[in-house]
């Protein structure tokens, strides 16, 4: 190809995470064609790297439309991606501590069975009977029994060979470093030149997703999440469901060959956050908090850390919709370490945005407008207002947005020690 020469699609897609390569899939399915760039290589960045948990449990409401649609998907991953992922629906039990979270887990109950959420309240002696391995700190549990687990490593790229299976066209190790909109398309450029255009663009870009937003007059300051996981050898396999905390930064799952998985904490990252790593203090951190839970797991020996990176927005819920600076634009990103679950419908409820203009899945509270900066009023109505006024006005908005671009560049200019103002918020994959 003709270096300088723009390739033409229907919809390009930047980022081949789950979000990107569940919405590429998709559009190629309904006969788009569909360009999927990716600065590595498909499915190795968060969706990749997590957890595994499938989890509706515990979840903001304004995602638990979402997260149940896609539940439903996980199910049909055969029908996606050509294999079930080695997803398991072996629960999610979520657990609190105290009474405040206590309380806190009951109105969760309550709320989402409401919403249609199937789940089972436990109390204290309920935890000693149905799991006898978990120490006694828990006072009240939910069980979410249609969540569960599956391994990301071959979920993340299954995804990318599924969406290339169905038509799509994937560009790895293609950085886009520049994106703009002019003669009613959207044209974005990697560093030696390559371009590409569409009349539709997809920013999937993950943790980096805030600064492609920012080309386009809408920056999302994204602070990054490095959650540091570990794993124990192989035990005799004990605990069904994935556990996590109300509150508590730590959450456990045990694989059908019986490793033991637990994350606790956050790892490192550098200042492009491109590379993250574990730290000893967390791995001994999580290793105490995983013994004061489930005694049994004391000796046992951890034979690998890792840590992946995420991307977290200012109220812990993603960005899933279109752009309200530029029709054609649609956004899917800021997934504050639980987006793996979310993938499949994520493609979904895009495609149906992008094609019919329209989703059958409520995403009310995920739009992009909610973290644009509020336009200064001026005293008088705006019926009122002079022309100038408004330009004003405008020009105060777009210096808001500029100190919204360059907080994201600070960040990238300092080095990262993981998302620290997580540590007092519920960050639980
Ligand atoms: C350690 C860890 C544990 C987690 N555990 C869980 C869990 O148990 N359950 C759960 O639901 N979620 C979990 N998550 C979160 C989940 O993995 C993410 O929310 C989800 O994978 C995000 O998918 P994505 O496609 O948006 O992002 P990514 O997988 O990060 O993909 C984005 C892609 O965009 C590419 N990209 C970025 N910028 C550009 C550019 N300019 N040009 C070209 N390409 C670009 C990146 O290289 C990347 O491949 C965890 C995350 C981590 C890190």
């Amino acid at each position: 190809m003709n270096k300088r020469t723009a390739l033409q699609s229907d919809v390009l897609v930047i980022g081949a995470g789950i979000a990107g390569c569940a919405t590429a899939l998709q559009l190629a399915r309904r006969g788009k064609k569909v360009t999927l760039i990716e600065r590595d290589q498909a499915g190795v960045r968060a969706s990749g790297v997590n957890f595994g948990g499938v989890r509706q449990n515990g979840r903001d409401l304004r995602e638990l439309p979402v997260a149940m649609r896609a539940r439903a998907m996980w199910d049909d991953l055969p029908g996606l991606i050509g294999f079930d992922g080695e997803f398991r629906a072996t629960g999610n039990l979520r657990l609190a501590t105290d009474e405040e979270r206590a309380e806190q887990l009951d109105q969760f109950y309550t709320d989402a069975t409401a919403q249609g959420l199937g789940l089972v309240r436990l109390e204290p002696m309920d935890l000693v009977v149905r799991y006898p391995w978990l120490s006694t700190k828990p006072i009240r549990g939910v069980l979410c029994p249609n969540d569960g687990h599956a391994n990301p490593r071959l979920v993340g790229p299954a995804f990318a060979f599924a969406a290339q299976s169905a038509g799509a066209t994937l560009v790895e190790h293609t950085e886009i470093t520049e994106g703009w909109y002019a003669s009613g398309a959207f044209h974005v450029r990697a560093p030696d030149n390559r371009s590409f255009s569409a009349p539709v663009l997809v920013n999937c870009a993950g943790a980096w997703a805030g600064k492609v937003a920012g080309w386009f007059d809408e920056a999302v300051t994204l602070v990054p999440e490095v959650p540091q996981v570990q794993v124990t050898e192989p035990l005799p396999y004990r605990i069904e469901p994935v556990l996590g905390f109300m509150g508590g930064d730590f959450y456990l799952r045990q694989t059908l060959r019986g490793n033991i998985l637990f994350g606790s904490g956050q790892g490192r990252a550098t200042a492009d956050i491109l590379r993250s790593r574990p730290l000893p203090e967390t791995m001994r951190r999580g290793a105490e908090i995983a013994i004061d839970f489930i005694p049994a797991l004391a000796h046992v020996p951890i034979i690998r850390s890792w840590t992946g990176v995420d991307g977290d927005t200012s109220d812990g819920v993603c960005v899933l919709g279109a752009s309200e600076t530029h029709p054609g634009l649609f956004h899917a990103f800021g997934f504050n370490g639980h987006g793996f679950l979310l993938g499949p419908a994520v493609g979904a409820v895009l495609t149906e945005l992008i094609l019919d203009g329209k989703t059958k899945t409520e995403i009310d509270g995920l739009g992009i407008g909610r973290f644009r900066p509020p336009r200064k009023k001026s005293p008088a109505s705006a019926h009122e207002q002079h022309p100038d006024e408004d330009a004003q006005a405008g020009a105060e908005e777009e210096d808001a947005q500029q100190a919204d671009q360059r907080r994201v560049g600070a960040e990238q200019d300092e080095e990262s020690h993981g998302n620290e103002q997580s540590a007092d918020r519920d960050q639980q994959p």
